[in-house]
């Protein structure tokens, strides 16, 4: 049975498509430039990567190539041979405690949630539709990146501001990486062999966020309102005093927006660094000696023990740290940094299990609190809720 798992943005859509319920990939691919003419459709099979570039003027174009690009490839017979879609949404408020079957109301839901994701929900929405538009009969289902963090009780994800601003805004901390804390913390509690465990996920990739997960449920995230809150990112600041954006704007004569752009765009790795947004560049540049590069690093993996150690008091003690994505599966020197800032906690790091990469336990078996590599996996996690709702 074929499930097609899509992440739209505002000119890309991103696709795989998965056997399940073995959840093997069949194939993958990218569609980038949408609304140029010299947009990139890139199809990836057996092995095999095609590439073509062509005008494709919007995503109702995209998905058509998609779909005649398996069909041709041979990858699909027909259309009739997706059995489900599932889309990617950013933001589901607090109307979407659970993934949606999609209809015409659950559409006009995702838009009215537009305000709080301005840059991701509009996109994603023109994702879903030209998906119902190429294939009406089959099942297509929302799943968002907020869900999994519905959890949170209020002492948690409530804001000590005005309380009107929540009741009539909306203004409260959602969280994301939703799918991706999700799917690692169902991992993990098989690795533990415990549902009832206390977890610490890092999710550190470009975007990252640490969600602290008990018995399965999250409890609380780094993320808030929009992916901003929280430990400093390849370009995202994370937390910071709101009174920077009246000093900026003052001082460099630009409107909020452009400063929050700076704070959105412009800071954490690359910020600090001056050099790159890329962890790579920064742990390189920092072992040839560069003094911001080092900061960069610094910052970063002190602002994620701060909230292990705020986590682990909340929750009144810890299983697991976790790490996933991009940084997290693959860089070793920033999770040891990491589990040498928390060691307090009794952590004895596996120095050799360390080094390697996929999924294992890189702390000693005498180690208090655990940590793994988890590698995510948000389009299986999508497939999931594809096969459990349609
Ligand atoms: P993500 O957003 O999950 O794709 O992660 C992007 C971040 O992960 C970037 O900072 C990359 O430097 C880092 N990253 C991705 N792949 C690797 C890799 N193979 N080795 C080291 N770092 C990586």
């Amino acid at each position: 049975m074929k499930i097609m798992a899509v992440n739209a943005g505002s000119s890309s859509l991103k696709f795989q498509l998965l056997e399940m319920p073995s959840e093997d990939v069949i194939a993958s691919g990218l569609v980038e430039r949408i609304g140029y003419y010299n947009a990139v459709f890139t199809l990836k099979m057996n092995g095999e990567k095609v590439s073509i570039t062509q005008e494709i003027l919007n995503h109702k174009e995209a998905v058509h190539l998609v779909t005649k690009g398996l069909i041709d490839h041979k990858i699909i017979s027909s259309l009739d041979d997706i059995v489900g879609v599932g889309h990617r949404v950013v933001q589901g408020g607090e109307i979407f405690k659970n993934s949606a079957v999609i209809n015409d109301k659950v559409i006009e839901q995702i838009k009215s949630l537009s305000d709080l994701a301005p840059l991701h929900n509009p996109a994603n929405i023109t994702g879903i539709e030209a998906f119902r538009k190429d294939l009406p009969d089959v099942p297509q289902i929302a799943v968002f990146d907020t869900t999994f963090h519905q959890t949170m009780t209020e002492d948690a994800f409530l804001y000590a501001a005005p309380y009107e601003w929540y009741q009539q805004y909306g203004v409260r901390k959602y969280g994301f990486h939703g799918t991706s804390h999700q799917f690692v913390s169902e991992r993990a509690a098989v690795l533990l062999d415990n549902k009832k465990a206390k977890i610490i996920i890092c999710h550190l990739g470009n975007g990252a966020s640490l969600c602290a997960v008990d018995s399965g449920k999250s409890v609380d995230t780094s993320m808030g309102l929009t992916p901003l809150e929280g430990i400093p990112m390849g370009t995202r600041s994370g937390n910071i005093d709101p009174t920077v954006l009246m000093l900026i704007s003052d001082k460099e004569n630009k409107s909020y927006a452009e400063v929050l752009d700076d704070l959105n765009k412009r800071s954490g790795f690359l910020g600090v660094s001056g050099i790159s947004n890329d962890s790579r560049d920064i742990l390189r540049e920092m072992e040839n000696g560069n003094h911001r590069a080092r900061l960069a690093h610094e910052i970063q993996v002190k602002r994620i023990a701060d909230y292990i150690g705020s986590y682990y008091v909340y929750m009144g003690g810890l299983d697991a740290i976790i790490f996933t994505a991009g940084i997290g599966e693959n860089e070793s020197r920033v999770r040891e940094a990491i589990l040498n800032a928390v060691k307090v906690l009794g952590i004895e790091i596996d120095q050799e299990e360390n080094q390697k990469r996929g999924e294992r336990m890189i702390t000693t078996k005498n180690s208090k609190v655990k940590a793994f590599i988890i590698p995510t996996n948000e389009e299986v996690m999508i497939a999931r809720e594809v096969m459990r709702l349609k």
